[in-house]
């Protein structure tokens, strides 16, 4: 027997009507390239996501159509989001730094048909335009003020566009399966491959964001997402904004600049802003430098990457800010973990706080978790046994786009293979103690190199590290220490390496230590670990 529930679709469409219709006021505040402070409304966004679906189906796009996007977090960009969706397109985000190469394989692969650009990636974009074969027509996002020059064939002016369309559009009714949206992986190793989210798996995505214990957001947050809405929808903020009525603070090209990412923190009243650790690294130093405190922040979402034990101590302890750890990838949409205490933590001490806080979190409802070995045999959660991370949901890949299971990702039970390993203790937190590849194999033995770039990144003189594993006669691996000094800090090798003393087992100990100015980082600002073995392939360590 059936229950007799009403059976709506979950559709992109549902939540632009809900954000109209009761948070219409609600402000946007962005920074584009044309203007320093621009601000608007959910209301008045989607409207005008209502005029571009116009613009578009005039265009002859069909239902699943791929539309791309190459530009920075701000208002248009949003509008896009829910214009491409809402009208039963595609949504293809393609991330403007990556390779030449790179966006040229992305765009191809998936057919792009017209693509949204930034003004400023326009002369990126005229020197690969001739190999975009399926491209049809260019969109720049600014106004005519500000349209650049520009050899590319079909260029249109964005605000002329959709200032030309009635605002008058109704949603289509689509099945709630259908694509939505495409992101591509950054590919480290191999070609990227495509995600395609659906429509139900981004409105349960979105629903779970917003609960208490994963973003915990409400209509009286003002939320600054400094993850780029050209990666895995912006961690789905777009959409759990729209849903809790959240204003929107989006720092368009200023993803990286300290001073403008404070600023915005205070002028507009930021309650929760969410990056990977590498940006907050920017802001933090910047907040050191001018003698300035974060006043109205009170909690970050740092994820992508494992977050080192001093930022989570720096946020806690100079600035009064709540720290969540989370752990997704874009297979996920990304969400799967989030770091919140259980009842009875609160009696912990500081101490046993950054403990818990340097893990990734615990799962969230809607993502199941699970370790394996080698063989696939399912591992204890003791806080000791370490293995594949596995994971399935509804938020979760069951393929990639045109690879018909080619890519060997999935078990044969159905659980996506995430390529992390990691321990879960008995309360349900999550370790990340590696990348499979980048783990450090050390005499039969597993190395965490991230557990030892935690460590290493408490000492004062280090402004980044990071840890790799080198070719070694006897122990087939051994961890060197690659560091980025902090300004004006000296600091020796032997003082390093001393620093580990205590803090991990003797053999775990850095053999090496190699001081860069700089360490490579992927489009999505983590250290690019496959560059940097490639750098030290032949390095020679001591004895
Ligand atoms: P890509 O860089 O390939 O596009 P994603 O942005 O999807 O990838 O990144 C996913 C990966 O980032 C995870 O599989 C994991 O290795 C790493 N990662 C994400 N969050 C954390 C975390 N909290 N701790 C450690 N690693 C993390």
């Amino acid at each position: 027997m059936n229950g007799l529930m009403m059976d709506l679709p979950l559709l992109i469409s549902s939540i632009a009507q809900h954000a109209e219709r009761f948070h219409g006021n609600r402000e946007i505040v962005s920074v584009t390239g044309d203007n320093p402070l621009h601000r608007t409304s959910w209301g008045e966004v989607i409207s005008r996501a209502r005029r571009l679906a116009n613009a578009l189906q005039r265009c002859g796009l069909k239902q699943g159509d791929r539309v791309a996007t190459m530009a920075w977090n701000d208002h248009r960009h949003l509008e896009i989001y829910y214009g491409v969706s809402g009208a039963g397109f595609v949504c293809h985000t393609v991330n403007p730094r990556l390779f030449a190469e790179q966006i040229i394989y992305i765009i191809n692969h998936a057919e792009d048909r017209w693509l949204f650009i930034d003004a400023m990636f326009v002369p990126l974009l005229e020197g690969i335009s001739s190999q975009l074969a399926s491209l049809e027509g260019v969109v720049i996002m600014t106004d005519e003020a500000h349209m650049p020059k520009c050899s590319l064939d079909n260029a249109h002016c964005y605000e002329t566009l959709i200032n030309a369309q009635s605002s008058d559009f109704d949603w289509p009714a689509i099945d709630e399966n259908a694509a939505s949206a495409l992101c591509y992986t950054s590919g480290t190793t191999g070609d990227p491959k495509g995600v395609l989210y659906s429509h139900r798996s981004t409105v349960l995505h979105a629903y779970a964001g917003v609960a208490p214990d994963v973003l915990n957001l409400s209509a009286r947050d003002s939320v600054l997402p400094v993850v780029p809405l050209f990666h895995v929808n912006a961690w789905g903020v777009p959409y759990s904004a729209a849903i809790s009525g959240a204003k929107l603070v989006l720092p368009g090209p200023k993803m990286a600049d300290g001073e403008a990412l404070y600023n915005l923190m205070q002028d507009e009243d930021v309650s929760i802003s969410l990056g990977v650790p590498t940006v907050w690294l920017a802001l933090l130093q910047y907040t050191e430098k001018a003698g300035k405190r974060l006043e109205k922040l009170q909690r970050t979402v740092i994820g992508g990457a494992a977050v080192p034990r001093m930022m989570i101590e720096a946020f806690r302890d100079r600035h009064g800010v709540e720290v969540r750890q989370g752990w997704g990838m874009t297979e996920m949409s990304p969400l799967g973990t989030v770091n919140t205490p259980k009842p009875g933590m609160e009696t912990m001490t500081p101490e046993q706080q950054l403990d818990l806080g340097v893990k990734a979190g615990r799962g969230i409802y809607g993502c199941e978790l699970r370790i394996v070995d080698d063989e696939g045999h399912e591992l204890p959660w003791d806080g000791k046994a370490y293995g594949a991370l596995q994971v399935r949901g509804a938020w979760v890949c069951s393929d990639y786009f045109k690879l018909d299971g080619g890519a060997g990702a999935h078990t044969v039970d159905g659980w996506f293979d995430t390529g992390d390993v990691a321990i879960i203790d008995g309360e349900g937190y999550v370790t990340i103690t590696d990348r499979t590849k980048d783990v450090i194999k050390s005499g039969g033995e597993w190395i965490s190199s991230i557990e030892l770039e935690n460590v290493i990144m408490g000492h004062p003189a280090v402004a980044e590290a990071a840890v790799i594993g080198v070719a070694h006669p006897k122990w087939s691996e051994r961890p060197l220490l690659v560091v980025v000094r902090a300004e004006g800090e000296e600091v020796t090798e032997a003082e390093l390496v001393s620093y580990f003393d205590g803090k991990v087992a003797s053999w775990w100990v850095p053999q090496d230590v190699v001081f860069v100015d700089e360490l490579p980082h992927t489009a999505t600002g983590k250290v690019k670990k496959v560059e940097l073995r490639r750098q030290f392939v032949d390095f020679k360590l001591s004895d």
